[in-house]
C-alpha cells in the first residue's frame, strides 16, 4: 500500500509539473505577443523633494495590460522575461517609450525633472547594451542628462568589473545612474565609491522599519551619510506615512518616493502632476487606495 501510495504521489508531482510547466510556455508566449503588440504601458511614480514638495522626477514602471488577465503587475513577468531573454526587446521597448515621453514633456516646456528607468541584471550583462541605449536616446530626441538609469546592487555585483565599464560608458552617454534598492544586494559598502553612480535609492525594507525602533533609524541614517559623503543624492523608496517621512526629514534625506504621495500613473496623469508641480503627503490615516 505504501508502495502504490508514493506512485500515486510520484504521478501526482508529475502532473502538476506538468501543468506548471505548460503554464509556463504559455504565460512566455503571451509575454512574446505582449511585447511585439500594443499590451505594455509604462507609469510613473513621482519623485518628491522632501522639504519643499516640489515634483524633482518621475521612476517609470512597466505595466502588463492583458486582454484576459487584466493589468499585470512587473513582479508578474519581469522573472520570466528575465529568464527567456524576453526582457532585452521588453526593456528597450521601456526605454524607447520613456525617452519618447521625457522629450514630448520637455517640449512642453518641462525641462526641470528627471526620468528613471529600471535596467534588469540581464540588460546590463547584455553586449549591446551601450549601442542601444545610445540610438533609443538620438532616435528620441530628449535631454540625456535628465535620464537617470536605474540598476540593482546584485546586477553590478554578479559581474563588477564588467558593469563597471558598462556604467562608465553609459553615464558618457550623458543619463546618471542610480543604485537602486540599496541595501539588500550584499555589497560591501566600501565597494560602492568604484562606480560611477549619482543616486542611492534606500531599499523600501529600511524603511519601513524606520517606526519599529532605534535600530531601523540608525541603519538608515549611516546609508544617507553613506551616500552624502561619497557626493550622491539619496532617495527614499516606499514611503507610505508621515512617521516615515518626520524621520527621513531629520535624518537629512532630500527625496523621497512612494504611496504618500502618489503611486504609479499612466502618462496623463503624470503630465497634470508636471503642471501642478509640487505634490503633498496623503493626510495622515487616509486609506492607501486613495493615494492612486
Ligand atoms: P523598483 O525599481 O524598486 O520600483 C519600486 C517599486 O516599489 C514599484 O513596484 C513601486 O510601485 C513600488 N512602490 C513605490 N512606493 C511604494 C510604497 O510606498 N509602498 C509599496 N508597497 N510599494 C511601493 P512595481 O511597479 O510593482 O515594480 C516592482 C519592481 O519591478 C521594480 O522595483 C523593478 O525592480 C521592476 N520593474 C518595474 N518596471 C520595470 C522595467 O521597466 N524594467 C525592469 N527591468 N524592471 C522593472
Ligand atoms: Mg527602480
Ligand atoms: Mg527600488
Ligand atoms: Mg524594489
Amino acid at each position: 500500500q505504501a508502495k502504490s501510495q508514493g506512485t500515486g504521489q510520484a504521478q501526482l508531482f508529475r502532473a502538476t509539473m506538468h501543468r506548471q510547466a505548460m503554464e509556463r510556455l504559455q504565460l512566455e508566449e503571451e509575454l512574446r505577443r505582449a511585447v511585439e503588440g500594443d499590451e505594455l504601458r509604462l507609469w510613473y511614480q513621482p519623485v518628491v523633494e522632501l522639504e519643499s514638495g516640489r515634483l524633482t522626477g518621475f521612476e517609470a514602471l512597466v505595466r502588463w495590460l492583458h486582454p484576459e488577465r487584466g493589468l499585470v503587475m512587473p513582479g508578474g513577468f519581469i522573472p520570466l522575461a528575465e529568464e527567456t531573454g524576453l526582457i532585452i526587446p521588453l526593456g528597450a521597448w521601456v526605454l524607447r517609450r520613456a525617452c519618447r515621453d521625457l522629450a514630448a514633456w520637455q517640449r512642453d516646456g518641462y525641462g526641470g525633472f528627471s526620468l528613471s528607468v529600471n535596467l534588469s541584471r540581464a540588460q546590463v550583462a547584455q553586449p549591446g547594451l551601450v549601442q542601444t541605449v545610445r540610438t533609443i536616446l538620438d532616435e528620441s530626441g530628449c535631454d540625456p542628462g535628465r535620464l537617470v538609469l536605474e540598476i540593482t546592487e546584485s546586477a553590478i555585483m554578479a559581474n563588477a568589473l564588467q558593469a563597471r565599464e558598462t556604467l562608465e560608458q553609459l553615464r558618457a552617454l550623458g543619463p546618471r545612474l542610480s543604485m537602486d534598492d540599496f541595501g539588500t544586494g550584499y555589497s560591501s559598502l566600501s565597494y560602492l565609491h568604484q562606480f560611477p553612480i549619482d543616486v542611492l535609492k534606500i531599499d523600501r525594507s529600511f524603511v519601513q522599519r524606520l517606526e519599529q525602533g532605534e535600530e531601523g533609524e540608525q541603519m538608515v541614517a549611516t546609508i544617507i551619510t553613506l551616500g552624502h559623503s561619497l557626493g550622491m543624492k539619496v532617495v527614499a523608496e516606499g514611503v507610505e506615512t508621515p512617521g516615515q517621512l518626520a524621520v527621513l526629514a531629520r535624518l537629512g534625506c532630500e527625496y523621497v518616493q512612494g504611496f504618500l504621495y502618489s503611486q504609479a500613473v499612466p502618462r496623463d496623469q503624470a503630465g497634470e502632476l508636471l503642471r501642478a508641480g509640487v505634490m503633498s503627503p496623503a493626510p495622515a490615516g487616509a486609506p492607501e487606495s486613495s493615494a492612486g
